[in-house]
């Protein structure tokens, strides 16, 4: 009766913590993968005034001309990507897009290269969709091992899934990284995904786009993080004409179109200044860092509003302390085929990181 691929997916880890602040009273939670702060003004009017003008029926499959006219000028001027209106689906946030994207692009047992540590979502889509996913671990610091992405690739492999600024390591991938991942990709004829959620979240280094460099790449990105938008469900992907041909069919069974109020507010989106939340996540970066240093291995975030930090002593006992002291953080198991970090996301009050880091200082001395 159920189908086998779907009882083999897990329930997300990240949502079990959720499920588990609802129940704890007051918990300090740094379990939550979405920003503090609330939908830019000017956007939520934007939103507000399309219902009220009435703008409240399907759109395009691909979404509104306008829209896309503003992603496709985005992709250029920012991420040096040249697309045409054809190369773009305005989806229900990037999981709508990651979801098409999958769909379409899996055969059974087509393999599909995922680094360590991961974005949940990935693992399971490519499982529902008949695909397998295929681990290559990166080094100490998160960047990319690509001797070790060379040892996983097999005849099976179609694609590369990266995620930079990434979630859950906080790693972002420099563009000397990505020039030498294309290459490889090109040699092996391999598609490349590029979630870029976190970009605007990218806290030194100059960002880079792999699809500037690397035709091949299906970009998606979104309105979630950047303009905390995570209910209002606006995305994008933008690649190859051939890919974008079929994935318009799945987005229009599945989705029909995203949700049209919110695709006006998005062009708005564009324009609205979020320069100072940026900055002040880069101040909870430098908290969290700076705090957890002393007793913990932790790499630097240099983006993304995460860290993953090694256990201190048995996975168990951690997160049991951590109940017991009413902090909530995601185990790593949730992220990766080893369970060696846990997740903390620094997208809460300051006093809630100075809270949580008394507390997992407490921790880790006393292993
Ligand atoms: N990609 C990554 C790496 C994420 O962390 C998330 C959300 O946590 C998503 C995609 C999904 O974002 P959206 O809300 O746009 O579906």
């Amino acid at each position: 009766m159920i189908n086998k691929r779907i009882k083999s997916m897990n329930v997300s880890g990240v949502r079990k913590m959720f499920e588990m602040a609802s129940k704890m009273k007051n918990p300090i939670d740094l379990s939550l993968g979405l920003p503090d702060f609330d939908v830019p003004d000017d956007v939520k009017k934007e939103a507000i005034s399309s219902i009220k003008k009435g703008l409240n029926q399907y759109t395009q499959t691909t979404g509104i001309k306008e829209l896309k006219q503003k992603i496709l000028e985005k992709l250029r001027k920012e991420n040096n990507i040249i697309a045409e209106e054809e190369q773009v689906i305005v989806t229900s946030a990037a999981s709508g897009a990651l979801s098409i994207v999958f769909t379409t692009i899996i055969n059974e047992g087509d393999e599909i290269i995922l680094f360590e540590p991961y974005f949940v979502a990935y693992k399971e889509l490519i499982i529902q969709n008949g695909g397998v996913p295929v681990y290559a671990r990166t080094k100490d610091d998160f960047s990319l091992d690509l001797e070790e992405l060379k040892r996983k690739i097999s005849n099976k492999t179609i694609a590369i899934v990266i995620n930079s600024p990434n979630n859950p390591a906080g790693k972002v991938y420099t563009e000397n990284e990505l020039k030498n991942l294309a290459k490889i990709a090109a040699k092996y004829n391999l598609l490349i995904i590029s979630d870029e959620i976190y970009e605007k979240f990218c806290y030194e280094k100059k960002y880079f786009s792999i699809g500037s460099i690397y035709p091949n790449t299906l970009t998606i990105n979104g309105f979630s993080k950047s303009h905390a938008m995570t209910g209002w469900r606006v995305g994008y992907v933008a690649g190859p004409k051939e890919i974008i041909t079929e994935a318009i069919k799945v987005q229009q069974f599945n989705f029909v179109c995203a949700p049209t109020p919110f695709q006006y507010a998005a062009i708005k989106a564009f324009d609205s200044d979020i320069t100072k939340h940026i900055s002040e996540y880069k101040k909870k970066r430098d908290i969290i860092f700076n705090g957890l240093k002393k007793e913990y291995k932790i790499a630097k975030p240099e983006g993304a509003f995460y860290a993953f930090v090694k256990y201190p002593c048995n996975p168990e006992k951690f997160m049991e302390n951590c109940i017991k002291n009413n902090l909530l953080v995601v185990p790593g198991s949730a992220f990766s085929q080893h369970n060696t970090h846990f997740r903390i996301s620094f997208a809460t009050k300051n006093e809630n990181l100075q809270k949580a880091i008394e507390i997992l200082n407490k921790i880790a001395k006393q292993k």
